[in-house]
């Protein structure tokens, strides 16, 4: 290891000995305080045993500042950008965002400074700072809906910022309240939306990026003490139909996406850069995207960045299931969107709806011999990938090992659960089809 490694510890770390649930412990006990008691932030992840926390020694330090949305200072653009054209290069290059932006800088010793809302533009770092050499960076992707009700809405940002709050505490960086977060994300949002998602442009999103990452200028590999929290809303073109499904490559024996005690559950810069060259070959090979399989008995885990979900007969009940793989070993994604579709799902297909034929709703480990058995014996109803960027898409083959496996789309386009539980979303994120109310759509008022 190089010497420039080795820094010795702090008094500071010494209660960071293991990077467990007592260092995140630590951290929100520093950082978030209020978030101290929250055992479960996304439902399924514990974050903080209790008997943990209190095993903490009582702080004598004084509390530091932390994360306010109230206390954000707005500084207004003075040189308004354009709104790329609809259908226009530049509206599908994913480079242009809109006029503003919000930061807020954290240090381990003045805790969160006032938050601001600032014009859109490129940060200053120094070429020493921590994420640039030890990725200690993670992100959120969500999207700002323009319905077709002329609202702008969120979809279940709580979320994401919990989510957020998870990832950070994964690498180091500072803890916040989530709520002070989504009101952040919820300012920038009301700024911003009425000219880049513009009332005549319903169905259309802006996707929205909150990012944090450790600013310290010093290049010991350690906790950092410095961060920047950013939010930025950049153009995406509206989606298109996935008109024939997409293909999955499997990924191949000597590579995997994350492992039992990796980060593979939190969304950390970390885990995509390395999964590139992978989908790249996938790309050269015609297929949309990497399927990653687990271990030696190719457990599935995701597809891309999105959630894998099958429909299939069950071999010995002969019940249809809808399957997703569990969450419980820490090698998948928490997804918005799976845990939506696993509701809507449980909430209306699991008694039949509509002729459809009723299912039970299955998180759980399965493999790719799972799927092809399933294909050859023709139990295989459908497939597709759910996530905010790809929303939910049909999956029409996935090859594995010189095969290709063929997924039925009953609809031509899209399977039969598929097309309803897409629906069903559609209907939440842009105010249609009678879901105008949902609980899981959140109005953002318009600053004009
Ligand atoms: C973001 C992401 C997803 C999808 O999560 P959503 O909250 O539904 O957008 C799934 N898998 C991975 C690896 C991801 O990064």
């Amino acid at each position: 290891m190089a010497p420039i490694a080795l820094t010795p510890p702090t008094k500071d770390d010494e209660s960071f000995t293991v990077l467990t649930e007592h260092g995140i412990a630590e951290a929100l006990r520093k950082n978030a305080p209020s978030q101290l008691k929250s055992a479960s932030l996304t439902g399924n992840t514990t974050v903080t045993p209790p008997e943990l926390a209190t095993k903490s020694p009582p702080s004598t330090e004084p509390q530091l500042p932390q994360l306010d949305a109230s206390s954000v200072q707005c500084t207004y653009t003075s040189s308004p950008r354009t709104v790329p054209a609809v259908g226009s290069p530049e509206m599908a290059s994913q480079k242009v965002c809109s006029d503003h932006m919000i930061q807020a800088q954290w240090t381990s010793t003045t805790g969160w400074a006032a938050p601001t809302l600032q014009p859109y533009g490129p940060l200053s770092l120094a070429p020493t700072a921590s994420c640039l050499h030890y990725a200690t960076e993670c992100f959120e992707g969500m999207k700002l809906y323009r319905g077709h009700d002329g609202k702008l809405r969120l979809f279940r940002p709580n979320l994401n910022c919990n989510r957020m709050l998870m990832s950070t505490n994964r690498i180091a960086l500072p803890g916040f309240d989530p709520a002070e977060l989504l009101k952040l994300v919820v300012k920038l949002c009301a700024t911003d939306g009425a000219k880049w998602l513009p009332k005549d442009r319903p169905g259309h999103f802006l996707y929205i990026r909150p990012t944090m990452i450790a600013t310290d200028p010093a290049l010991g590999v350690e906790r950092p003490k410095e961060a920047l929290l950013f939010v930025i809303l950049c153009c995406f073109a509206p989606m298109g139909n996935m008109s024939s499904g997409i293909k999955l490559l499997a990924s191949q024996d000597d590579m995997c996406r994350a492992w039992p005690g990796g980060f593979g559950y939190a969304k950390v810069g970390a885990n995509y850069g390395p999964s590139l060259v992978a989908q790249g070959e996938a790309r050269k090979l015609g297929y949309h995207q990497i399927l990653w399989l687990f271990g030696n008995e190719g457990t599935i885990t995701e597809a891309g960045a999105s959630n894998f979900f099958v429909v299939w007969r069950n071999k010995e009940s002969g019940r249809l299931e809808l399957v997703t793989a569990g969450l419980e070993e820490k090698i998948v994604l928490d997804g918005v969107t799976r845990r939506s579709l696993l509701e809507l799902a449980r909430g209306k297909l699991t008694t039949g709806h509509e002729g459809l034929e009723e299912l039970d709703v299955v998180e759980r480990s399965f493999t790719i011999f799972d799927i092809v058995d399933a294909a050859k014996e023709g139990r295989l109803v459908e497939a597709f990938a759910a996530g905010t960027a790809w929303f939910v898409a049909p999956i029409s083959q996935i090859h594995f090992k010189g095969e290709d496996i063929e997924v039925p789309m009953v609809k031509g386009q899209i399977g039969a659960y598929a097309d309803v539980l897409r629906n069903w979303l559609k209907g939440i994120m842009w105010g249609s089809d009678g879901m105008e109310g949902h609980e899981w759509g959140y109005v953002v008022e318009e600053e004009e």
